[in-house]
């Protein structure tokens, strides 16, 4: 059974622990002790007592323990990318790409914060100096979903603690096992700078949440717990930095390379089962070009290889739980019976008799009032609908409570330039969906969030901002009393 890791040490509770399940298979891999709020408490404890330290240490000696952990991450990739798809399903040809990805988030933001403190303003007169100088918060809260449990911790601690706060982690219960196993990459920092917990989200969650000694709370996960853990941190008014749902469209222009644009929609709409927030969740595709485009989406897609993530040449993974699944396919039934055609997938794959497969399903007929085209799905599910073109191919991508991610296939630059400023969404790509970058700021607008993560804008979200106005040479100023 795996341990917390609070104050620098292992710590079981006495609740029954929580078993971890394999996606693939339905067996059970391993257990965690089930923490509580308790545990909320004496973890806060930890994290404010060892905030005073560890805000005060030399930034290049805070960055030297932060490629260590980039260091123990490289070292364990293996063990960790098994684990990683032992308990999420995902496959291990991409797991291991992740493992990496988080050890150069680590490194990126050591070496960034040794270089920002904020900035010198020009004062009023010149005998004073004006510093707008950037001081960490305190204990951040951080609150992490199942489907990349490691990449998105990351993207939240290694920010958080390099502007010197100290963190509490709260996993999702589906990954808790794989999450504490990630105990190991902390264990050289000194004792309450990281502190790992599990619970449920409704208790150990929201505890963390209202903690008057939490400063801050850094969440992904879905807009409906966004929406409360918002209300919840009101009261206190914390930060709070939300990273929530999607329904991402991509467009697809009648100058655009067909093939590409095809390849690109059936990867970015099945990836991890389409369990990924920027997941492509509406195609939309212009007229002319549709028919092409159609019949090169479903040549690709009944080739897919769905099979477990521990094979390296499974294309579309198993999804987290059957509940899940059952959501997903009620969305499928739904729109089935509005009148659209389910063309390939809906269903379980037959030969899969074990583990919580979905085939890779290409759904059209739609209108926009359907479900599969406004809620987010969260899987394997890539809906495909024509337009007359670009324009309202833009006004429908626009029409969401959502703004995550949005892609466009084109050759036209003017297109490009009126889709950049005008796509109501915080991560936009052109021609190559679903690709972020360390030093790239990540986040959503509308319901899909507030505050980015990676980039400098990562890094400023975790640091208070302070206005320093000093008269260096001191002595009475005319305005002040007794007026002459
Ligand atoms: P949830 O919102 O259900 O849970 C996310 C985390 O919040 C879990 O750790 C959960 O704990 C915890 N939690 C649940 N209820 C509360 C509460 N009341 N107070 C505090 N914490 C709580 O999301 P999922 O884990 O199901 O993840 C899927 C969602 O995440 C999707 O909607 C997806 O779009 C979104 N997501 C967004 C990303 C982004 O960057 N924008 C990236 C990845 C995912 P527990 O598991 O114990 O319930």
């Amino acid at each position: 059974m795996r341990a917390m890791w609070i104050n620098g040490k292992y710590v079981f509770a006495e609740a029954e622990p929580y078993p971890a399940l394999n996606p693939a298979t339905e067996e059970v891999v391993g257990e965690s002790t089930w923490g509580s709020e308790e545990h909320v408490e004496t973890a806060v404890a930890a994290a404010k007592t060892a905030f005073s330290d560890w805000r005060r240490m030399p930034a290049a000696e805070r960055a030297g323990l932060l490629h260590a952990v980039a260091r123990r991450l490289r070292q364990h990739l293996e063990e960790i990318a098994v684990e990683l798809t032992l308990e999420t399903g995902r496959s291990i040809r991409k797991n291991r790409g992740y493992v990496e990805w988080s050890a150069q988030c680590f490194d990126y933001y050591a070496e960034l914060a040794r270089h920002y403190r904020g900035r010198l303003i020009p004062s009023p007169e010149s005998s004073q100096l004006s510093v707008v100088l950037k001081v960490p918060l305190g204990v951040v809260g951080a609150i992490v979903p199942w489907n990349y449990p490691l990449l998105l911790l990351t993207w939240k601690l290694a920010p958080a603690l390099a502007a010197g706060n100290t963190v509490v982690v709260k996993p999702a219960t589906y990954t808790s096992w794989v999450s504490l196993g990630f105990a190991k990459l902390f264990e050289h920092l000194p004792p309450g700078v990281v502190n790992l917990i599990t619970g449920s989200g409704r208790t150990v969650g929201e505890r963390l949440v209202t903690h008057p000694d939490v400063r801050m709370i850094a969440f992904t996960g879905s807009t409906e717990v966004g929406q409360r853990i918002m209300r919840l941190a009101a009261d206190d008014v914390k930060h709070v930095h939300l990273e929530l749902g999607g329904k991402d469209p991509l467009i697809v222009c009648r100058d655009a390379d067909l093939d590409a644009a095809a390849q690109a929609s059936v990867w970015a709409g099945f990836l991890n089962a389409g369990q990924v927030c920027t997941s492509v969740e509406r195609v939309y595709v212009d007229r002319e070009v549709y028919s092409p485009f159609l019949d090169r989406v479903l040549e690709i897609t009944c080739r897919l290889v769905v099979g477990p993530g521990s094979d390296p040449e499974s294309e579309v993974t198993p999804m987290i739980r059957i509940e899940e699944r059952d959501k997903v396919d009620a969305q499928v039934r739904q729109a089935e019976s509005a009148g659209a055609d389910v063309l390939l997938g809906g269903r379980v794959p037959p030969d899969k008799k074990k583990g919580y497969y979905y085939e890779p399903t290409v759904v059209t007929g739609l209108t926009e009032e359907m479900a599969v085209m406004r809620e987010e799905t969260f899987g394997p599910v890539l809906p495909v609908a024509p337009v007359s073109g670009f324009e309202e191919a833009l006004a429908r991508s626009n029409k969401s409570h959502y703004g995550l991610g949005a892609t466009l296939f084109t050759t036209d630059a003017r297109k490009v330039k009126q889709y950049m400023e005008e796509i109501e969404a915080g991560n936009v790509w052109v021609n190559d969906p679903l690709i972020d970058n360390v030093a790239g700021p990540f986040g959503g607008m509308k319901r899909s969030g507030l505050g980015r993560e990676l980039g400098l804008e990562g890094l400023e979200d975790f640091l208070e901002t302070k206005h320093i106005h000093w008269e260096i040479e001191g002595g009475r100023k005319p305005w002040w009393y007794p007026w002459t």
